[in-house]
């Protein structure tokens, strides 16, 4: 399903470009355009969930940690650490309501986070 309004389904429909790092047949995960850190990818489901207050499908949020962790490793975070968070909501920092993991590494991560 793909939401005409939805930022990252124009991203997963190719609708708007970006610099794909991995995919699969159900998630995708592409640079972020203002990165945080010196490796910041977006890992998403291709399906539509608007935030974690939204998710019912414990497969597809199971799959999506383990999708970002996967990507972690083909970055080359795997042992000095990364981040994984998925902001939601305002208050949160959450400006896209299409859920996302943020993978966040290459620098030391300060705790807590801001
Ligand atoms: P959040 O604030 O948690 O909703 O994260 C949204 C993220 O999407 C931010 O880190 C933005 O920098 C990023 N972003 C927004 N537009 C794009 C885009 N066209 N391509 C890649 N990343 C984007
Ligand atoms: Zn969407």
């Amino acid at each position: 399903m793909t939401m005409t309004d939805c930022l990252f389904c124009k991203i997963v429909a190719g609708e708007i470009p970006a610099t794909k790092v991995a995919e699969t047949d159900g998630f995708l995960a592409f640079r972020d355009i203002n990165p945080q850190a010196p490796v910041h990818v977006l890992a998403i489901p291709k399906k539509h969930v608007a935030s974690l207050n939204y998710a019912d499908d414990a497969l597809l949020i199971g799959d999506l940690v383990l999708f970002a962790r996967d990507v972690a490793r083909y970055e080359g975070l795997a042992d000095d650490g990364y981040r994984v968070v998925i902001n939601t909501n305002a208050g949160a920092g959450q400006t896209v309501f299409h859920i996302h993991a943020h993978v966040l590494g290459g620098r030391a991560m300060r705790w807590p986070p801001g």
